[in-house]
């Protein structure tokens, strides 16, 4: 069973003010099922893409880059392509305040 307080994209440790969302089902390597956090700039990474993908330079839109830009670690890789999509994005996806998401995520343990 992995440690439930690591996020599930980047497996750095979420702290109740950086977390995105309702826990995501996730299945562990042996076969069972349990409840993980993400932060809400991996989630987001999870679901649009990397930083490179997003600007269509990645092996999948024609490119030859990857998806995330390999200096970065998965996390910072994370931050950086949902800094490009706040930027990008008119008007900027609407942030969910922690402690409304933090009563949430309670329902669950
Ligand atoms: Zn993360
Ligand atoms: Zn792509």
């Amino acid at each position: 069973m992995s440690d439930r307080n690591l996020c599930l994209w980047c497996e750095e440790p979420v702290t109740p003010s950086g977390v995105q969302q309702s826990p995501i089902p996730s299945q562990g390597a042996d076969g069972s099922w349990e409840l993980r956090l993400q932060h809400r700039e991996c989630a987001a990474r999870a679901i649009l893409g990397g930083l490179n993908h997003l600007q269509g330079r990645c092996s999948c839109c024609g490119g030859t880059e990857p998806p995330d830009p390999p200096a970065l670690s998965r996390r910072q890789a994370a931050l950086a392509a949902f800094a490009w999509i706040q930027e990008h994005t008119v008007p900027p996806i609407p942030l969910c305040d922690p402690r409304r998401v933090r009563n949430l995520t309670n329902n669950f343990r």
